[in-house]
């Protein structure tokens, strides 16, 4: 029997050993500033690789997103606007700030939330949008970045499968207010647990290292309400080999979805994911959705690859409005978001992620095209 074929795995090896034991040497694993040395380097690193002024880390995806919401002055009887198809997180976030999420509907071909939709949402309590860059892909950020604009509303991007991407020639992380990112074990690159939150704006970038340390604006000195959600020295020393190493991660992945694309094409029951004009897809998932499916044949496809030792997973099976938290504390209802709900019907995702080889994209193109044959 061949082999499980991951969706994702973290790709370390003696490099991020060798970082992490120099760290055990030094003796100092944290530092009560949330910025000791190797938090320290990876900021700056990271900063000068996306093409942005302020890069600061925190400890996961979620406390990045919960920071810059904070950040933004997000707070209780406050509206955000959120896509519902995206990991519960972005969402958490919001409810974490106390605010409202309000929920708009996503493209039927990117999956990334519409900005007609978006604009729909917006209402005089909106504080904020979070748009997801999903699954890699970037969204329509021109549009949203306008909506915003008139409006005065800040965009926190949710970017954490999308270290990377670039949208009109620029990475990504350039083009919302706040860009939070996650280096959680799945994603892009990784640290483990950890995140990261950039900008360019200055007030940002100092309120987040507050709302990072306590709310200390200097030690013992608490200017407002704020978490523990420092970055550990011996994450940083991961996350400054890793973002070495995020080009040629980057370049596999694109190799492996070409692949998987060329060998998947004409298959007439699948849509493939695509990448519009002037973006470049980060493709931490590859995404295909079974025409026309429901739910249960599409659950029974996912069923034979996994039986093939294919890892194929839905991601997401069931949208976070209908999630019986979400459900219950918004009062909302089934049908709200229909490209939504036709999508977590029928989407699922195979693995591309560097380790996968060219051998195991035949293998898992052919049992796919076999599957739903
Ligand atoms: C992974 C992920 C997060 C959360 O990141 P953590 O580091 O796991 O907290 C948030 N949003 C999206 C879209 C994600 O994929």
């Amino acid at each position: 029997m061949r082999e499980l074929i991951k969706i994702n795995e973290a790709i370390v090896g003696r490099e991020e050993l060798d970082a992490v034991t120099e760290v055990f040497k030094t003796g100092v694993l944290s530092e009560r500033s949330g910025s000791g040395p190797k938090v320290l380097e990876f900021e700056g690193a990271f900063a000068k690789s996306f093409g942005v002024k302020h890069a600061i880390a925190v400890s996961s995806g979620t406390a990045a997103l919960h920071a810059a919401l904070l950040a933004a002055d997000v707070k209780a009887g406050d509206e955000v606007v959120v896509p519902s198809f995206t990991y519960v997180a972005t969402v958490n976030a919001v409810l974490l700030a106390g605010a409202r999420p309000i929920f708009a509907d996503i493209d039927e071909e990117t999956y990334c939330v519409r900005s007609d939709s978006v604009e729909d949402a917006v209402s005089r309590k909106t504080k904020a949008i979070i748009p997801v860059h999903l699954y890699g892909l970037p969204a329509e950020m021109k549009s949203i970045m306008e909506i915003a604009g008139r409006e005065g509303i800040p965009v926190i991007a949710d970017a954490a499968q999308a270290h990377g991407a670039t949208y009109n020639d620029k990475n990504v992380a350039c083009t919302a207010d706040m860009t939070c990112f996650s280096f959680y074990g799945s994603k892009n690159m990784t640290t483990g647990e950890g995140g990261m939150v950039v900008t360019d704006d200055e007030d940002y970038a100092e309120s987040l290292r507050v709302i990072r340390m306590q709310g200390e604006e200097r030690p013992n000195w608490v200017v407002k309400l704020g978490h523990n959600y420092c970055m550990s020295e011996v994450a940083a020393a991961i996350g400054v080999v890793q973002l070495r190493k995020l080009l040629s991660f980057l370049e596999k992945r694109r190799e492996n979805s070409n692949l998987l694309s060329e060998a998947l094409r004409g298959s007439g029951r699948l849509a493939l994911p695509k990448e519009p004009e002037g973006m470049q897809h980060a493709w931490n998932l590859y995404t295909v959705r079974l025409k026309g499916a429901n739910a249960g044949r599409r659950a029974k496809v996912v069923e034979k690859l996994m039986a093939k030792n294919i890892e194929a997973i839905v991601y997401y099976e069931t949208p976070v409005h209908m999630l019986p938290y979400y459900k219950q504390i918004l009062s909302l209802k089934r049908g709200l978001l229909p490209a939504t709900e036709r999508a977590s019907r029928q989407v699922f995702s195979l693995p591309i992620h560097p380790k996968v080889s060219g051998e195991d994209i035949e293998y898992m193109a052919s049992s796919l095209k076999k599957v739903v044959a």
